[in-house]
């Protein structure tokens, strides 16, 4: 038993491309907290439960402390969540709802990050939002299942915020075979941290994140996102929040379910029918999900 479920595979006919490519949606939306991190982090939780730990802490205010609730609730781990002072009072409620502590503490992800960090005593197992190895290891597992489904995708399409899901799924597409498969890494701008790593062939740190995708709010990536960079066929772009905003809109519209503008950003390349799709058959999109942003939210972000 995992504590993420195996997600639907399915065709979407509506997305199907200017180029005569199918397109494949893993839908990690969802997964019973909300998004693809339950895979990584249920992952880590079991992993640092099975050594000895008595609680997880946790510092982020998004999916990722949702998804550590979660697991900790599964588990009958206490959860403490760290959130900064920008955390909205609903991603609040859903830590709580699942039972988990949450601190509010400094004005952005660094400060409480920091004091997640210095609470951490020796029976306690710190949960990382994107870079901790057991994480990708978790994540890689949807690979796994597209595998399993017969589909061999020619790229796969998803989002980057820390790079969390792009270093599991790199290492999900080495596990399975399938090393050559181009990953389309796709940004926000204001939340451009790999984009602007590749561009300076070295690991860039953004001065701030002013993009509404705030689950893509990573000032700085993973250093082994950056290294699967260069080990692994992975293009970048970059799309606006208007695009991605439009994109949770539409995707509603034509598939019936509701994500967040860092989930967004992805299927915005295909919507806009991206030249870097050219050539490929058959396009996986990852549908990474994020529960954070409501319908009303959308709606105000797209008339802006
Ligand atoms: C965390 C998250 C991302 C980005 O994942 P990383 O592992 O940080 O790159 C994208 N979309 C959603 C909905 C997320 O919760």
């Amino acid at each position: 038993m995992t504590l993420h479920i195996a997600t639907p595979l399915i065709e979407s006919g509506a997305m199907a491309g200017p180029f005569g490519q199918r397109v494949w949606l893993k839908m990690e939306a969802l997964q019973p907290p909300g998004s693809f991190k339950i895979r990584g982090i249920g992952h880590a939780c079991e992993e640092y439960l099975r050594r000895g730990a008595k609680r997880f802490i946790c510092s982020s205010g998004g999916n990722a402390g949702i998804a550590a609730a979660y697991a900790g609730r599964r588990l009958n781990v206490p959860v403490l969540v760290v959130v900064p002072e920008s955390t909205s009072e609903r991603a609040k409620d859903l830590i709580a709802r699942e039972c988990a502590g949450v601190i509010v503490h400094g004005a952005s992800f660094q400060e409480a990050n920091a004091h997640a960090l210095a609470m951490v005593g020796p029976d306690d197992a710190f949960i990382h939002p994107f870079d901790d190895p057991l994480l990708w290891t978790g994540h890689a597992s949807m690979i796994d299942e597209v595998a399993r489904a017969g589909l061999v995708p020619d790229a796969i399409v998803l989002s980057v915020g820390g790079g969390g899901l792009l270093c599991g799924v790199a290492e999900g597409l080495q596990r399975n075979g399938w090393g050559h498969v181009p990953v389309i890494a796709v940004e926000t701008q204001g939340a451009d941290s790999l984009a602007q790593s590749l561009s300076a062939n070295t690991r860039v740190a953004l001065p701030a994140i002013t993009s509404i995708a705030t689950s893509l709010g990573a000032r700085m990536v993973a250093q082994q996102a950056f290294t699967w960079s260069a080990e692994h066929p992975v293009r970048s772009i970059v799309v606006s929040d208007q695009a991605a905003v439009a994109a949770c809109l539409r995707f509603l519209d034509e598939q019936r379910v509701l994500v967040e503008p860092a989930c967004g950003a992805a299927l915005a390349v295909v919507y806009g029918a991206a030249p870097e799709l050219r050539g490929y058959k058959n396009v996986l999109v990852i549908v990474c999900g994020g529960v954070t942003a409501t319908l009303a939210q959308l709606q105000a972000w797209a008339a802006r």
